[in-house]
C-alpha cells in the first residue's frame, strides 16, 4: 500500500486535484489518518496497561493514559479482591493522586444482577434510575460520577469503575467517550486477569495462598536461598484435636475457627512471609531470610496468638490450640522441596507426640532446647 504522500504526489492525482478536493477526498484521508493515530495510541495504552502485574500499577497506568488525553475530575475503582472475600476495595484518583473516599460498598451483588443483564458502560444517572435503590447509590452520588463501567468476567462482576465529569470542559465528546470505553475495557481485562490470578493462587475458604502456589514458592525459595546463601524457614501448623471440635460444635463453627486462624497467622507475619493453607486444618508459612532463632520466635508468636484468638460465633467456643513444626533450609544443601516438607512434618509430629500446643524445630540443637525450656517455663 502506498503512503499518503506518495498518493498525493502522483501526477494523475495532481491532475484531478480540484475534483478530489471538491469530493472531500483529502478531508476524508485526514479523518482516516486521525483515526489510525488514535487507534495506535489506544493500542500503545492498552499494551502498557495489560503488561502491569499489580493492581496499583494497573490503576496508575490507566489514570495516566486517560489523563494524557483529558482529565476526568476523578476515577474511582471498586473491586472484590477474591471470590471468598465479600469486602469491596475502593480506590480513588484525583489529579493523578490517591484521594481518600468516604464510600463504603459492602456487596457488589445488586450491581452484579444489573450488569449481568446490561454489560456495558452506563451513565450513572441511568444506573441509579434502573436500580431504584437509593441505599446502594446515594453514597456514590455524592461524588457525582458521570459514567459507570462494569468489570465483568466468567465469575460475574469483579468490580466497577466510576468516572467523574471532565475537569476542563463540560461534557465528554463522543470521541472521548468512545476512547474511554475502549481503554476501560483493557483496564477491566487487566484487573480481571489480576483477579483471576489471585483466585487461582488463593485458598477459597481462608484467602491465604493455596497448596499449589505454596509448592511453587517453596521451590523458588530454595533456589533463591541457595543463590544468596541465606537460610529460610518453613513452618507447618496443625490445629489440635480438630476432629473432636467439629464433632462437638459442627463444621460451620470449625470453618469459622479456620478463617479466624488464617487472619491471626497473617496478622502476625512480615509482609514478605508467605502463609498458605496446606489442606484441611493445616497451614504452612514460608519465612524468607530467617534463621533458626527467629523462626522459633515467629512460631511461638503464632502459637500464642492462636491460643488467645477470639472466634465470632453464635455460641461461646472453647479456645483452640495449634501444634507447629519448623525446619530450616541453611542455604547450602541440595534439597528437594518435598524433603523439607517431610522434615517439617516430622517436627510437627514430635510436637503432637509431646502433648500438642507446642513448637518443635527439626534437628534442633542445644540452643533450641534451652529456648524451648525457657518458653515452657514462661507459659506454665
Ligand atoms: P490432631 O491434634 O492429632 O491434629 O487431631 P485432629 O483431630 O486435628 O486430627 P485429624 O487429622 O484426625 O482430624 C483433622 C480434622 O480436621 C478432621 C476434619 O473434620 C477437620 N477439617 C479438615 N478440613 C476442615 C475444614 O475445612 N473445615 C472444618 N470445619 N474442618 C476441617
Ligand atoms: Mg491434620
Ligand atoms: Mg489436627
Amino acid at each position: 500500500m502506498q503512503d499518503t504522500d506518495e498518493f498525493l504526489s502522483n501526477p494523475k492525482v495532481l491532475s484531478q486535484y480540484n475534483l478530489l478536493q471538491e469530493l472531500g477526498v483529502f478531508q476524508y484521508i485526514d479523518t482516516l489518518k486521525t483515526q489510525i493515530r488514535n487507534g495506535e495510541a489506544l493500542i500503545s495504552s492498552a499494551k502498557k496497561i495489560l503488561h502491569c502485574t499489580s493492581i496499583d500499577d494497573i490503576l496508575e497506568s490507566t489514570v495516566k493514559e486517560i489523563s494524557d488525553r483529558f482529565l476526568p475530575s476523578f476515577l474511582i475503582f471498586l473491586w472484590k479482591p477474591s471470590s471468598t472475600h465479600k469486602d469491596v476495595v475502593v480506590r480513588g484518583y484525583k489529579n493523578f493522586k490517591n484521594f481518600d473516599l468516604n464510600l463504603k460498598i459492602e456487596d457488589l451483588s445488586p450491581f452484579e444482577a444489573f450488569f449481568k443483564q446490561y454489560s456495558q458502560p452506563i451513565s450513572f444517572d441511568l444506573l441509579e434510575y434502573q436500580l431504584n435503590n437509593p441505599q446502594l447509590t446515594d453514597d456514590m452520588k455524592e461524588y457525582s460520577p458521570e459514567v459507570v463501567i462494569p468489570i465483568l468476567g466468567p465469575s460475574g462482576l469483579y468490580g466497577m469503575i466510576l468516572v467523574g465529569s471532565k475537569l476542563l470542559e463540560e461534557q465528554y465528546s463522543l470521541q472521548e467517550l468512545s476512547f474511554l470505553d475502549k481503554l476501560m475495557s483493557f483496564t477491566s481485562l487487566a484487573i480481571q486477569n489480576f483477579i483471576h490470578y489471585q483466585y487461582s493462587v488463593r485458598d477459597g475458604k481462608t484467602g491465604l495462598f493455596n497448596h499449589g502456589f505454596f509448592m511453587i514458592r517453596l521451590r523458588e525459595e530454595i533456589a533463591r536461598s541457595y543463590r544468596i546463601n541465606q537460610p529460610f524457614a518453613l513452618i507447618i501448623i496443625d490445629v489440635d484435636k480438630f476432629k473432636a471440635f467439629n464433632d462437638t460444635y459442627g463444621h460451620l463453627a470449625g470453618d469459622a475457627v479456620l478463617e479466624e486462624l488464617a487472619r491471626t497467622i497473617q496478622k502476625n507475619l512480615r509482609s514478605q512471609d508467605i502463609p498458605s493453607r496446606f489442606g484441611g486444618e493445616e497451614f504452612t508459612v514460608l519465612l524468607p531470610e530467617t534463621n533458626r532463632a527467629s523462626a522459633w520466635v515467629v512460631a511461638e508468636r503464632l502459637r500464642n496468638a492462636a491460643q488467645a484468638m477470639q472466634v465470632n460465633w453464635s455460641q461461646p467456643l472453647p479456645q483452640v490450640t495449634i501444634s507447629l513444626g519448623v525446619a530450616l533450609f541453611d542455604g547450602t544443601e541440595q534439597l528437594e522441596p518435598e524433603e523439607l516438607v517431610k522434615r517439617t512434618d516430622e517436627a510437627l509430629y514430635q510436637s503432637k507426640a509431646r502433648g500438642r500446643n507446642r513448637t518443635t524445630v527439626w534437628g534442633a540443637g542445644l540452643l533450641y532446647k534451652t529456648q524451648q525450656l525457657k518458653s515452657n517455663l514462661k507459659i506454665k
